[in-house]
């Protein structure tokens, strides 16, 4: 196999109660690539249609991630990468975690997969650095493992492929502005009181407790997080409108996705998301401010071969 043709799907991070550790993949939201071997030594992005993005290899992360691949093997040539991007930038649903993850997952492929999917993570997670600052996982997990991860720990990295309730479906609006990873990062502070770390961590098991036993009820009480939405929220715009109206619309929880502006809700069945989406349209509507809603069933697969 000389190029390979991949789709790259958005992802969801944090999940309310599970901040730089959860994640989940989108079904049908996401970019494509195309990764093709060359002799030339290097990685090479001849194309980026979609969105302005640099096609320099240090300053795109797909180039970045592919450099740290290229570190640890032994393949002589090089690789030229095509990316077709649909999700924006700054949206806070894991643009730059798709090039970062589909690059590698692609350049794998075509070597006869000689690294395992958490090698491949952490090759992605040196895209994801180089733009936010911090190496997280959480996006890049799920857009490789598919489905919804746990990262149980960085450093040994360790990632666990979670149970999928059958009828789980996700809604989410994209407004039209843009956060970057990195600002919204400063707004966090590097402390928690333990009172808010007893709420989290308690969520975080009842969330993963409900995925196992698909207790959507479970996982709507679990889907809270005490400590990075009440910062992160001021930075979006009619986050607590959208929250109320969702929940009022029948969603089991509904918070940031990622570091926002993007919000996310999950509900049990694919009416109760379409609901949701309405009455995320409505509030939307009367803003004034340009906006993308998504109604997705969770991706199984991750990345895949197109
Ligand atoms: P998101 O959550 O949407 O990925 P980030 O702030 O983490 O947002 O990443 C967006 C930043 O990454 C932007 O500054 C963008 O210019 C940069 N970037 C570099 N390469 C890419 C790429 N291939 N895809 C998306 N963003 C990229």
């Amino acid at each position: 196999m000389e190029d390979i043709h991949v789709f790259c799907p958005a992802t969801i991070a944090n999940i309310s109660c599970g901040f730089d550790v959860l994640g989940l993949a989108l079904a049908s939201v996401g970019d494509e690539m195309v990764v093709r071997k060359i002799s030339k030594k290097g990685i090479f992005i001849s194309k980026i249609e979609g969105q302005n993005l640099p096609k320099e290899t240090h300053l795109n992360v797909a180039g970045i991630a592919g450099q740290a691949f290229m570190k640890k093997s032994t393949y002589q040539g090089g690789f030229e990468i095509e990316i077709y991007k649909q999700i924006k930038p700054g949206s806070g649903i894991g643009s730059s975690a798709a090039s970062s993850a589909a690059v590698v997952v692609a350049m794998n492929k075509l070597l006869g997969e000689p690294f395992s999917p958490l090698q491949l993570v952490e090759f992605a997670m040196e895209g994801e650095c180089s733009v936010s600052g911090i190496p997280h996982a959480d996006n890049v997990s799920a857009a490789i493992f598919g489905g919804i991860t746990l990262v149980r720990s960085y450093d040994p990295l360790d990632i666990i492929s979670l149970n999928i309730p059958k009828e789980i479906y996700v809604t989410v609006i994209h407004p039209q502005i843009e956060i970057k990873t990195s600002d919204s990062r400063k707004v966090l502070s590097s402390n928690i009181s333990l009172k808010n770390g007893i709420k989290q961590w308690g969520n975080l098991g009842g969330f993963i407790a409900g995925l196992y036993t698909e207790n959507y009820e479970l996982i709507g009480h679990s889907l809270k997080d005490y400590i990075v939405e009440p910062l992160r929220s001021k930075l979006i715009p009619f986050f607590h409108q959208i929250k109320l109206g969702s929940m009022e619309a029948g969603a089991l929880g509904c918070g940031i996705s990622g570091s926002g502006p993007s919000i996310y809700a999950l509900s049990k069945g694919c009416n109760k998301a379409e609901k949701v989406a309405s009455a995320m349209h409505h509030i939307y509507d009367k803003t004034g401010i340009d906006y993308d809603i998504h109604v997705s069933e969770i991706n199984i697969e991750g990345i895949k071969v197109l």
